[in-house]
């Protein structure tokens, strides 16, 4: 029976995993569940999961659980705040952790199960892009096992060779084939883009996700984090990444080897696939996503992405390459620029200049320590909410 903690239970992919979960109650038992302030989605997961523990956000949201698991006679201890999530990931009680918080808020508990030696399924794709170097060196020294699931990385991971090194020319690879949906601003005219709502940027053509991500698919700032993401995962520099286009999203990403062959991971895109395959690994379960029919797709198609419609995209590789903290300075520009979007106080197309001018003000340093990466976050989110207030000022 593996134990299961998951942090961001609430979330488009806490609830995909609770799917899992729940058809196959023989093999997982859940033991902590987290939600920031969707006190009664999570009290009515406590009701079918009876997990041991269950954290949330604030002392008034604690409150209210504890009465509502109260009233159905549920014993599940409720606590609140960052250092109770670090408890449930790193509990002696759990074996997995899914890290499924969005942002820089799943950095702390992140890294707390996997200096914890747990089995991360790493769906936080911002902690590995704030702090990746100290997280894949608490991943080795610990001995967790780091799982990815975000789709485009599960499908790499199984393309990979099993004994992999993190060396791609140790085992033939040329390059990871990172695939992109595009977003559902592809074919629009970039003119066209100063006006878009919310709504509209949140309306993804292929996959149903939280709000932050699918701002992050449309700007391909998805991408960009995935790229960096790839990176340490894998091991691979910014040369060995390409991104492709592939709308369809059917093809999940792909792995280029020097002998000319390219192996791929194909499937519906549901979210359900990759989490079940980091749940069961190395075995295989079923995750209630139907077979993919081919037939039915009929046509797969792939582009090279355009950088100038797409400057997130830009920002990330320059990112990348610059190393240290300016990937860290990257996401929390990042995260501020998509808040003001989401609340209306910017437009679509300030995202991308808020970051770059974040990028451009603030020197990047060394990622020596988390503290060092926290403090260049706390930098970057200032320095973006100042040149927010100018451009509202304007
Ligand atoms: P979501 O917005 O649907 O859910 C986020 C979860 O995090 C919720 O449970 C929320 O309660 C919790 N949360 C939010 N702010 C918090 C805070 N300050 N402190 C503690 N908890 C907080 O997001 P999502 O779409 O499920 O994405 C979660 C993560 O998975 C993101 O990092 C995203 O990039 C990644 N991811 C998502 C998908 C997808 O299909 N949704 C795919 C790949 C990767
Ligand atoms: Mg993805």
């Amino acid at each position: 029976m593996q134990r299961i903690t998951i942090l961001g239970a609430t979330g488009s992919i806490g609830v995909s995993t609770l799917d899992v979960l729940a058809r196959h109650p023989e093999r997982y038992s859940v033991y902590a569940l987290s939600a920031h302030s969707r006190v009664e989605e999570l009290a009515a997961q406590c009701a079918q999961f009876k997990p041991a523990r269950a954290v949330v956000g604030t002392a008034a949201a604690a409150a209210q659980l504890q009465a509502l698991l109260q009233a159905q006679g549920l014993r599940t201890e409720v606590e609140y705040g960052e250092a109770a999530l670090c408890a449930i990931a790193s509990a002696a009680e759990t074996d997995t952790v899914m890290a499924a918080i969005v942002g820089a808020a799943g950095l702390a508990p992140t890294l707390a199960a996997a200096r914890a030696g747990k089995k991360v399924l790493l769906a936080n794709k911002e902690a590995l892009v704030m702090s990746g170097q100290l997280f894949m060196d608490a991943v080795h020294e610990s001995g967790a096992v780091l799982l990815p699931i975000d789709s485009e990385h599960n499908a790499i991971f199984q393309c990979l060779p099993q004994h992999y090194s993190r060396v791609p020319g140790a085992s033939g690879v040329t390059k990871i084939l990172l695939t992109a949906s595009g977003g559902p601003f592809l074919k629009r005219a970039v003119e066209t883009l100063d006006t878009v709502t919310p709504d509209e940027a949140c309306k993804h053509p292929k996959w149903s996700m939280g709000r932050k991500i699918s701002v992050d698919s449309a700007t391909m700032m998805n991408k960009g984090l995935e790229v960096i993401e790839a990176h340490w995962l894998f091991g691979a520099s910014a040369e060995q990444i390409e991104v492709v286009i592939h709308p369809q999203s059917v093809v999940h990403s792909m792995v280029s080897y020097n002998d000319g062959s390219v192996l791929a991971e194909l499937g519906n895109p549901d979210m359900r696939t990759p989490i079940a395959h980091a749940l069961a690994y190395p075995e295989r379960i079923a995750s209630g996503v139907a077979q993919l029919d081919l037939a039915q797709v009929g046509t797969l198609q792939f582009e090279r992405p355009d950088f100038v419609q797409f400057p997130c995209l830009a920002l990330a590789f320059d990112a990348l390459k610059a190393g240290g903290t300016a990937p860290a300075l990257l996401n929390a520009a990042n995260e501020v620029a998509v808040a003001a979007f989401l609340d209306g106080r910017i437009g679509f197309r300030q995202i991308d200049r808020v970051i770059a001018k974040v990028m451009d003000e603030l020197p990047h340093g060394a990622a020596a320590s988390i503290a060092a990466v926290m403090e260049q976050d706390g930098l970057a989110r200032a320095a973006a909410e100042r040149f927010i207030a100018s451009l509202r000022a304007q």
